[in-house]
C-alpha cells in the first residue's frame, strides 16, 4: 500500500511497535518515556520552559481543550477562517458561547493583512485563533505577520500547527504564541490518535477554566508532572511518538532536516503538477501537501488509485481537487509513478 494521506507511509520500525508487547502505563518506565517526549516536543517547537499535554484523542480534541480551558477565560477572539479548519475554531467558540469575530478568508487565498489590522482596531479582540496551514486548501498563512500584529495590539496568539509541525519552520517563542497544537498523523507522520498541546512559559501560572472534565488542563498538567495521564493513555501510540521524536532529534539538524526532506518532495511534486497541467490553487502553498485541480469530477482518480494501485490520496471539497501529503516516506520515483497513475485515471 502507498499512502499520500495523513499519515503518509510510515517506517517499518515504528509500525512494528504496534504488533509488539507493550509496557503497563502506571510504571516509572512509562513516566520516563512520557517526560522524555515532552522534552523533545518543546525543543522541536522552540518553547523554552513551556509545557505540553499529550491527549489520547484527535486534533479536534486538542482544539476543543484550548477553547474550554483558555478561550473561555478571554473577552473576545478573532478567528482566521479560511477553510474547514478555521471553521472548526468558529464552531467551537459558538458551542462554548465565546464571543468571537469570524474573519473570513477566501478559500486558498492569503490573508489581506490591511483588512485584518483594520478589523483588529474595530473589534478590539484579546485573542487570535488561526491555522498556520489551512489543510483543506493548502494555503500557508504568513504567521510572522499575524504574530507581529498580535504583538502590536497585545493579542494572545493561538496557532493550530497540526499540519505544519515538522513540515514548516516554526518557532513558538519567537512568534510569542501562547498556545499551539498538533496531532500525531500529520507532521509527525505516525498513526492517528494523539494530540498535543504546547503551552508557552507565559501561561505557567495562568488560571485556566474548568469547562470539560476529560480535557481539563490543570488535572492533566498535575498528572504530567510525574509523567502520568489522568486516564488510560493509548500506550502504543505514546511509544510510537517517543520513537519518532528520538529519530527526529537524532537528525543532523533535527527538525530542519525533516523539513528540508518534506520541502524537497513538495517542490518536486509541484513541478510535476505543472507539467501535467494541474493547477495548484493555493496562494503561498505549504510544503506539507500539494493541492491540485484535475479535470476529474466524479472521483475516478480517488477510486481508481485504491482499486488499481492500492494507493490513497485525499479528495478535496471541490470536485476534481485532490491533495497529496508530503510528510510521509516517499521518493522521487514514487511521485513520478503517482503522477503517471493520476494522469492515466484522469484521462480514462
Ligand atoms: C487534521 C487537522 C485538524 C484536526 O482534525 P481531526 O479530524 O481531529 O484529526 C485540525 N486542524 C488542522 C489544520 C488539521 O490539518
Amino acid at each position: 500500500m502507498k499512502s499520500y494521506v495523513f499519515p503518509g507511509n510510515i517506517s517499518d520500525d515504528i509500525m512494528e511497535l504496534g504488533s509488539e508487547p507493550f509496557i503497563y502505563m502506571r510504571t516509572d518506565e512509562f513516566s520516563d518515556i512520557n517526560k522524555e517526549s515532552e522534552k523533545y516536543l518543546l525543543e522541536l517547537v522552540h518553547a523554552k520552559n513551556g509545557r505540553t499535554i499529550i491527549y489520547t484523542g484527535s486534533g479536534t480534541g486538542a482544539m476543543s481543550a484550548v477553547v474550554e480551558n483558555y478561550v473561555t477565560t478571554r473577552n473576545k477572539s478573532i478567528i482566521i477562517n479560511g477553510g474547514s479548519f478555521g471553521k472548526r475554531w468558529v464552531s467551537l467558540c459558538k458551542y462554548y458561547n465565546c464571543e468571537y469575530y469570524d474573519f473570513n478568508v477566501e478559500f486558498g487565498r492569503q490573508i489581506d493583512f490591511n483588512r485584518l489590522e483594520d478589523t483588529i482596531i474595530n473589534e478590539n479582540p484579546d485573542t487570535l485563533l488561526c491555522q498556520h496551514h489551512e489543510t483543506s486548501s493548502g494555503v500557508l498563512f504568513d504567521i510572522k505577520i499575524i504574530s507581529d500584529l498580535c504583538k502590536k495590539y497585545n493579542i494572545s496568539l493561538i496557532v493550530d500547527i497540526i499540519s505544519t509541525f515538522l513540515a514548516e519552520e516554526f518557532n513558538m517563542d519567537e512568534l510569542q504564541a501562547d498556545i499551539c497544537i498538533t496531532s500525531t498523523q500529520k507532521g509527525l507522520n505516525i498513526p492517528p490518535g494523539l494530540s498535543i498541546i504546547f503551552l508557552s512559559e507565559k501561561l505557567k501560572h495562568y488560571k485556566f477554566n474548568h469547562n470539560g472534565y476529560y480535557w481539563d488542563f490543570e488535572d492533566n498538567l498535575n498528572n504530567l508532572s510525574r509523567g502520568q495521564t489522568p486516564f488510560s493513555p493509548a500506550t502504543i501510540l505514546y511509544l510510537q511518538l517517543n520513537k519518532r521524536l528520538k529519530e527526529i532529534i537524532s537528525y543532523p539538524q533535527k527538525e530542519l532536516t525533516n523539513i528540508s526532506q518534506v520541502r524537497e518532495n513538495s517542490r518536486y511534486f509541484k513541478k510535476i503538477c505543472e507539467s501535467y497541467g494541474w493547477e495548484i490553487k493555493a496562494e503561498n502553498p505549504s510544503c506539507a501537501i500539494t493541492g491540485f485541480q484535475t479535470k476529474d469530477t466524479d472521483r475516478k482518480i480517488f477510486k481508481g488509485l485504491i482499486n488499481k494501485y492500492n494507493t490513497y490520496i485525499m479528495p478535496g471539497a471541490i470536485p476534481g481537487f485532490y491533495r497529496v501529503n508530503h510528510m510521509g516516506l516517499q521518493t522521487k520515483e514514487d511521485l513520478n509513478e503517482l503522477a503517471k497513475q493520476i494522469s492515466e485515471l484522469e484521462n480514462s
